[in-house]
């Protein structure tokens, strides 16, 4: 990934990130479960303190285990696309029966009873952490949304205006990550009677932190904060705050 500076204003972010309590340690977001060696350099970190940085690990853990078994459509470690967490079934057998005892057939076909709260934890807590990291915003309300589903229940077309690049309406805070990433593009328009006008578009687009892995669009415009995450091209999740 791209090193990029914090330009902004430092007091945006004070504290854990995640409760507001004493800055102990560094958490990485996307928490590496989520990626596969060799890590991507320039991993974001964020503060946080020391029971919020230990505290999400077993849902993420969990999450991770959960998106294989459905892309696999099995528990069965041979046939898990990602080796760390094929050894994740393979070592923690109690977390492998639990999935698999979530296993049913619905209309044919296989899909696993999600355990909705621990997602949601684990979605939020990565949400909190895009926008704190992208945006210089801290987000420890709670969401005015927050949901997740599999990419292939959606419609093309719903999916294509899902993925779009988002083009940004208003400045977000000066100096943030997500500013500096984005793109100006410009548009050549020509009118009927052949005027031609350009103009600037700020594009903010998806952070590609690993290919297949893990990618994020953080949105900050006209007065919501809204982050789009992909986890293993499989769990599309969309959250989002509105003042
Ligand atoms: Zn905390």
């Amino acid at each position: 990934m791209d090193q990029l500076k914090d330009y902004a204003d430092s007091r945006l972010i004070v504290g854990c990130i995640y409760c507001g309590g004493l800055e102990e340690t560094r958490d990485h977001v996307p928490s590496r479960v989520f990626l596969d060696a060799p890590f991507p350099e320039n991993l974001p970190v964020l503060p946080a303190c020391g029971p919020c940085n230990s505290g999400f690990s077993l849902d993420e853990e969990y999450l991770a285990c959960l998106i294989e078994a459905a892309v696999a459509g099995s528990t069965d470690p041979a046939h898990i696309r990602r080796p760390r967490v094929a050894e994740t079934m393979r070592r923690n057998a109690a977390l492998r029966s639990r999935i698999e005892a979530a296993k049913r057939v619905i209309d044919g076909r296989l899909a696993f009873d999600p355990e909705t709260a621990r997602i949601q934890n684990v979605v939020l807590k990565l949400a909190r952490g895009h926008a704190a990291y992208e945006l210089s915003a801290s987000r420890r309300e709670r969401p005015t949304g927050l949901s997740c589903w599999p990419l292939e229940v959606m419609t093309p077309e719903a999916r294509e205006s899902w993925e779009t690049s988002h083009v940004q309406q208003m400045f977000g805070e000066v100096g943030s990550r997500g500013l500096q990433r984005m793109l100006v593009t410009q548009f050549t328009l020509r009118s009927e009677t052949g005027e031609t006008t350009t103009v600037e578009l700020l594009l903010n687009d998806w952070v590609d932190v690993q290919d297949g892995r893990y990618r994020y669009l953080a949105i900050d415009d006209l007065g919501e904060v809204r982050i789009k995450i992909v986890i293993g091209e499989y769990l599309a999740c969309d959250v989002s705050w509105t003042d």
